[in-house]
């Protein structure tokens, strides 16, 4: 293989043996499409768990309009998973097949709308979303600085922290198909609950991506906002385990009750799995201490979520999503 043909596949793939290898050939969009298509691509970059399996493909599009092209061109029986950041994910060893749409770092416009609106794209981050409400002295945003996600994953986990949720915030949302057209959902469009959410008419938002969001915040005081804000991500380095790679809470609080009080009272805390541990720190959190598999990261999960079963009667239910194949 001569230099160039070497460097460019090392470009667009992420391993040297991948699994599930398409055609090496096949690593370019068709012309008409501005985005950037991947082969093989190791999840364990687009993961905060820093743990998992390959993609087949990864389409990042430059648009919503090229992300409309590309859907055009995408068999019907594929399957497809919009992802963000990756905070909220665990991707098996197997690795996923089918295309992920990687909506961060592009769809990321972000202003104000005349009606005083914010106007978010799915790819925008949560503390950037928090910095600019503060900016035009809006309150009531502060909390998504303490979520490492996208407006897009916040949107779809209803993400929440302090006493917030995502989507007490929402006035609408935009959203595409899989044909590539786009719609305007109402808040009252969707069955929303605790880390919940679900388009009545078709529940499971099943083949349907957050585009956009159309944000509505109280009017504040900037300054008190960004206090907050520094408050709070103060709050969040003093019990969390930011260091290592973790994916937040990986269950949720049942009824009454909090995951990590349970977690730690069945004494489960800095129980290890290969290169998964429960955190010493935050008993709901699951962190990577090297070279964690996904595998052993799910069995740490079903291993708590037995014990506490076992101990308390209360069954834990993960707030994390799980996909792909295992190995
Ligand atoms: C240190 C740490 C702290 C955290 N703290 C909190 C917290 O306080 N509160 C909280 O709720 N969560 C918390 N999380 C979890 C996580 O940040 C949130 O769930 C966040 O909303 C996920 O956003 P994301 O962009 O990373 O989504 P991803 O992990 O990329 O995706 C999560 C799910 O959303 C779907 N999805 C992503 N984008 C779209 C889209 N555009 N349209 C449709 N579906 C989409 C994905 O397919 C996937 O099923 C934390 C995570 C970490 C690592």
């Amino acid at each position: 293989m001569g230099l160039v043909a070497a460097a460019r596949q090392s470009l667009n793939n992420d391993s040297a043996k991948p699994p599930n290898a398409l055609s090496p050939d096949s690593c370019h969009p068709p012309s008409a499409l501005r985005g950037t298509l991947r082969h093989n691509v190791d999840m364990r970059r687009h993961t905060t768990w820093r743990a998992g399996g390959y993609a087949e493909r990864v389409y990042q599009p430059a648009d919503p309009e090229d992300l409309a092209k590309f859907l055009r061109t995408v068999p019907a029986d594929e399957p497809l998973l919009a992802l963000g950041l990756g905070s909220n994910l665990l991707v098996r060893d197997g690795g996923l097949r089918g295309t992920v749409l990687l909506l961060h770092g592009v769809l990321g416009e972000l202003h104000r709308e005349a009606d005083g609106l914010i106007h978010a794209q799915a790819g925008v981050p949560g503390a950037k979303l928090a910095r600019f409400a503060a900016l035009h002295g809006l309150g009531g945003a502060e909390f998504f600085a303490g979520i490492p996600g996208t407006v897009g994953g916040m949107l779809a986990m209803n993400a929440g922290c302090y006493g917030s949720e995502t989507w007490e915030k929402v006035a609408r949302v935009q959203v595409m198909d899989r044909s590539g057209a786009l719609h305007e959902r109402a808040a009252q469009d969707y069955e929303i609950g605790y880390r919940f959410v679900a388009r009545r008419e078709s529940p499971g938002l099943r083949d349907e991506w957050f585009v956009a969001a159309w944000l509505k915040f109280e009017k504040g005081d900037g300054a008190a906002s960004r206090e907050k804000i520094r408050a709070l991500l103060e709050k969040r380095t003093a019990s969390q385990p930011l260091n290592l790679p973790n994916a937040g809470s990986v269950f949720r609080n049942p009824p009454g009750d909090y995951a990590a009080r349970l977690i730690e009272r069945c004494g489960l805390k800095g129980r290890q799995i290969g290169g998964a541990r429960v955190s010493e720190k935050h008993a709901n959190f699951i962190v990577n201490t090297g070279n964690a598999t996904a595998a052993d990261i799910e069995n740490l999960i079903n291993e708590v979520r037995a014990t506490v079963e076992e101990k308390t009667g209360i069954r834990l239910h993960p707030e994390v999503r799980i996909v792909g194949e295992a190995k």
